[in-house]
């Protein structure tokens, strides 16, 4: 099963739920804040240390959705593609299946045998599409 280093001190624990009930993708400091809403006096370095080991152990997986941003953190460990707001930095989750033909035929062209992929869609959340479709309307 999981890795036999990664003893669950209450500490780890708060860092592992937190993750395990957020649905946002959240940054380390992000999870740093509601670790520290649940448990007084937690180090940052307990944190992230805890969020490195839980990625290792496979609990969590890491997120990366753009050069210069800070890596997220995924409770869904499973498969999926992102939907990335390039306005607001929403991160959702979302299911994409490339088609075999499409896999088989990249195959093809270039003799690069596919493992797996990561995809990120990148555009305007709802109430980002929103209010730019209201400042347009208002021009
Ligand atoms: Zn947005
Ligand atoms: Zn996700």
């Amino acid at each position: 099963m999981s890795s036999p280093a990664l003893r669950l001190t209450p500490q780890r624990r708060a860092v592992l739920d937190v993750v395990a009930e957020s649905d946002d993708h959240p940054t380390a400091g992000q999870v740093l804040d509601r670790v520290r809403e649940r448990v007084e006096g937690v180090g940052a370095a307990t944190v992230y240390r805890t969020l490195a080991l839980l990625v290792e152990s496979g609990q969590v997986a890491e997120l990366r959705v753009g050069e210069r941003q800070a890596l997220r953190y995924d409770q869904n460990i499973h498969s999926h593609a992102h939907l990335v707001c390039t306005a607001c930095g929403q991160v959702q989750d979302a299911y994409v299946q490339l088609d075999a033909g499409a896999l088989a035929e990249l195959t093809e062209k270039t003799s690069f045998t596919v493992a797996g992929y990561d995809v990120q869609l990148h555009g305007r959340c709802a109430p980002c599409a929103a209010q730019d479709n209201a400042k347009e309307s208002a021009q």
